[in-house]
């Protein structure tokens, strides 16, 4: 029997990035996605797949997840880095207009008008069908602007991937992604000397999940929103912390905001909608990333209403590109402490790091010593601390045995309050 992915992995570890199919020799790999759920996970061909050459495993996130890449600090949750930074776009309109405050498109914009780099890996939702998303290499300003906001669903990059290898070794490109993408990016580069000749920067977004397609269908129901209508899904936007929309065909627009119960407060985050590789995901914000970027949930920038990023510099070359943007007025840059860059995803942060032990132990149990090989664990629990996660990863595993998440049209408000309820036992 072959040593590929899919005997290896079951699919709740998967983070569905691609790596596996971008790299497989005999293109023996194909990945799939879930119609219910919209979660991708490999496909192997067996009799194509003859060689036993491990490199999809040599490639996967979920057997290889490391926090300790390239790390002299050692943060436990942040691995190494530079400096922390407050930051936004200078260009007011794309400021509001995208996930948090426009930095990370006005970072790729200037790099790439200054020459910094020749094209930006970016995802976006497919235009009419926006339950389907593409990733893309963007070659001019427009269409990395074409990419701004959030995408809360599964984003596969297994395309990318293989299409990153035919890429001349002069280019630099710049890799926007989660913390799954990026890691595995960080896998490929090690294992394929070609890509290892290329100037790849890493972005990773902070990341709590990406929930599954069902949480739009909820949603949706609940707002008398029938799914063939949908033309565009827009997760944020329209300030900070914004809207979530739904386009329809006939020109309406339907908007919640971020904070409601249907939007991201009970619905987005719930647990039903989570898929199983990120409740098991130990990198809450790239620990393989040359930046990070995420949302500046602090009390201080509450009230800012135009939109803040809180940034993490990795790398020296990280912090250079960041600083050719601010050089030339592309962004507004502050420096922070970096115990507030943590503060402000504390959640993040502390349920990634400090639980993911407990998560595989429980939620995975024997295959233990196949995956998240290079994960040092960075604290010993407390007795009460192990009590509250037995019992909150006793409701995932329940939810699982009861198949919630396939019949969650039908399940009762109360239901999701109750869950939120059970998620505060994880932080
Ligand atoms: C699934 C998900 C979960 C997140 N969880 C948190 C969190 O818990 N806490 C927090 O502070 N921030 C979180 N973020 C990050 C936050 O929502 C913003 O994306 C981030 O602050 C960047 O804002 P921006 O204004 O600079 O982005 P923009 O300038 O709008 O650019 C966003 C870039 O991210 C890329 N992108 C968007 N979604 C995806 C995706 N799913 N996969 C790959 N690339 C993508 C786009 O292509 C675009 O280039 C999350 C983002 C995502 C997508």
């Amino acid at each position: 029997m072959n040593n590929n992915c899919v005997l290896i992995i079951p699919r709740e570890l998967c983070t569905g990035c691609g790596a596996c199919a971008s790299v497989c020799p005999k293109n023996a790999i194909h990945m799939q996605q879930d119609a219910v759920t919209g979660t991708f996970f490999p496909s192997v061909n067996h009799s194509k797949c003859s060689n036993n050459c491990d490199l999809c495993l040599s490639v996967c996130p979920a057997v290889n997840w490391s926090n300790t890449v390239r790390t002299k600090q050692n943060h436990y949750a942040l691995g190494d880095y530079v400096q922390a930074y407050a930051a936004f776009s200078s260009d007011h309109k794309l400021r509001t207009a995208a996930a948090s405050g426009g930095f990370t498109t006005s970072l790729l914009q200037s790099l790439l008008v200054q020459g910094y780099i020749s094209g930006a890996i970016v995802s976006r939702r497919v235009k009419g069908d926006p339950f389907q998303t593409e990733t893309i290499i963007a070659r001019t300003p427009e269409e990395i602007d074409s990419c701004k906001g959030s995408i809360y669903s599964p984003v596969c990059f297994s395309e990318v991937f293989r299409n990153l290898k035919k890429i001349s070794n002069e280019e630099s490109l710049a890799v926007v992604g989660l913390p799954c993408h990026s890691q595995a990016l960080s896998l490929l580069i090690d294992k394929i000397p070609s890509l290892r000749k290329k100037n790849i920067l890493k972005i990773s977004l902070v990341c709590g999940h990406a929930p599954t397609q069902n949480a739009y269908r909820y949603t949706m129901k609940r707002l008398g929103i029938n799914e063939t209508d949908v033309v565009d899904i827009n997760n944020r936007g329209e300030g900070w912390p914004g809207f979530l929309r739904f386009q329809l065909k006939n020109g309406d627009i339907r908007r919640i905001p971020c904070g409601d119960a249907l939007s991201w407060g009970m619905i987005l985050s719930s647990p039903v909608f989570t898929p199983d590789a990120c409740q098991l995901c130990p990198d809450p914000g790239g620990f393989a990333a040359d930046i990070m970027v995420c949302d500046a949930w602090l009390p201080r920038y509450k009230k800012n209403k135009e939109g803040i990023n809180l940034i993490l510099t990795k790398t020296v070359l990280g912090d250079r590109m960041v600083h050719n943007a601010k050089n030339n007025r592309d962004i507004d840059l502050e420096l922070i402490d970096i115990d507030d860059f943590l503060r402000a995803n504390n959640r993040v942060f502390t349920a990634k790091t400090r639980n993911h032990n407990i998560a595989m132990r429980y939620l995975i149990g024997k295959n233990l010593t196949i995956f998240h090989k290079n994960i040092k664990e960075i604290e010993a629990l407390g007795f009460m601390t192990i009590i509250k996660l037995k019992i909150y990863y006793f409701h995932i595993k329940f939810m699982k045995f009861m198949k919630l998440s396939k019949f969650s049209n039908h399940l009762p408000k109360a239901l999701f309050f109750y869950f939120k309820v059970v998620q505060l036992l994880k932080r």
